[in-house]
């Protein structure tokens, strides 16, 4: 099976893409639990966060950074949002490729569920 992720990068599934570099990718998630969910994803394929190691110290930054610049562009700087790396069964982790979400347009509650 493909991973959705990287078909997502290379083109092959549609995806609303909201920003995109050269490391990056950043779409709308398609089935949102906020006014904003976004996924932000590297384009190589990273297959989960017990995955990273230090080579991959400035990617993981650089998701975080764009997540950040992301929520700020749309508005959630001053009122808040919310940045979620998900791993293993507990977490719900269901695309085994790393992503973050960026969640946010609510009042998010803690704990989470
Ligand atoms: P996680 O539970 O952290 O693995 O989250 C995976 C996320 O990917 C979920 O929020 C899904 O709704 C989202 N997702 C799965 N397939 C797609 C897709 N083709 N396009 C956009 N988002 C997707
Ligand atoms: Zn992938």
């Amino acid at each position: 099976m493909p991973c959705v992720f990287c078909e997502i990068v290379a083109g092959r599934i549609p995806a609303k893409v909201a920003f995109q570099d050269e490391a990056v990718l950043a779409f709308h998630d398609i089935n949102p639990q906020a006014p904003v969910h976004l996924l932000v994803v590297p384009k190589q394929h990273v297959t989960s966060l017990l995955d990273l190691t230090p080579a991959e110290d400035a990617l993981a930054g650089r998701l975080v950074r764009s997540a950040r610049d992301l929520a700020r562009e749309l508005g959630l700087g001053e009122r808040g949002f919310r940045l979620v790396f998900n791993c293993g069964a507990d977490a719900g982790y269901s695309v085994f490729h790393i992503h973050l979400h960026l969640l946010g347009g609510r009042k998010l509650s803690w704990p989470p569920g």
